[in-house]
């Protein structure tokens, strides 16, 4: 396993002969239980991929490595509200962001998930408003219902901050639109390309 906790991670990784080398894949910790010696991760299973595979032939007691990245969600100071985007990988990440998330905060989440059964409520301060979307039965590229839905949507009002992570083109996507079409700052926008269609991870 890498054993660096910063972005070298990958270049470790990479120099292990591919004989030996372990599956290593990003994921949210959802909510840790230190004291408990638990984590709670999500995973979006899909198709047969190393990850959806092993999770569903992984058994109590399975070893399985984990090394911390560190990376964590910080409003910034003059944010008066927020947007969060993302598909079924950014679940985790969003509901965590909202598990902290202040009641006098305006928040608009566009969730994207592969199936209606991914819909879940979801325990969140008065300011916020989370819209769900989903594929069931759709042909569409992952990310097309969520970043449609930005391009509908009222923005929260003043200066906000906005979150967005998933499938790349979805990333990219909505900053583009935001920074283009609606004159909102660079600075004020975080992407994350989570994982890319048709590329296996690690990059
Ligand atoms: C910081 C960070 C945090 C993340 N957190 C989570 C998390 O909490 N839970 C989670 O499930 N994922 C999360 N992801 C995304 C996850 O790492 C990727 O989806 C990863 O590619 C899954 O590996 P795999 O073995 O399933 O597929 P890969 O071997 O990477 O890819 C195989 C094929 O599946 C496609 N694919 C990959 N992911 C999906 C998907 N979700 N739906 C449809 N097709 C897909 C690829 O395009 C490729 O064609 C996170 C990624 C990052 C960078």
């Amino acid at each position: 396993m890498p054993t660096v906790s910063n972005e070298a991670w990958i270049v470790q990784l990479m120099l292990v002969p591919k004989s030996v080398r372990p599956w290593v894949r990003n994921l949210t910790i959802r909510r840790a239980r230190p004291a408990d010696d638990e984590t709670d991760i999500e995973f979006a299973l899909h198709d047969d991929s190393p990850m959806s595979s092993w999770v569903r032939r992984a058994e109590q007691g399975d070893p399985a490595g984990i090394f911390d990245v560190g990376t964590a969600y910080r409003l910034p100071e003059h944010a008066q509200g927020q947007l969060l985007v993302g598909d079924g990988t950014a679940l985790p990440a969003i509901l965590s962001i909202l598990d902290a998330t202040p009641s006098s905060l305006a928040t608009e989440v566009c969730l994207e998930v592969a199936a209606a059964a991914d819909i879940r409520s979801v325990e969140a301060p008065a300011g916020v408003r989370v819209h769900w979307f989903s594929r069931d039965g759709e042909d569409v590229r992952p990310g097309t219902l969520a970043l449609d839905a930005v391009r509908r949507a009222s923005l929260p009002s003043g200066r906000f901050h906005t979150w967005v992570a998933g499938e790349s083109r979805l990333a990219t996507a909505v900053r583009r639109h935001l920074v283009n079409d609606r004159g909102v700052p660079k600075q004020d926008i975080s992407f994350f390309g989570y994982w890319r269609l048709g590329r296996s991870a690690p990059a």
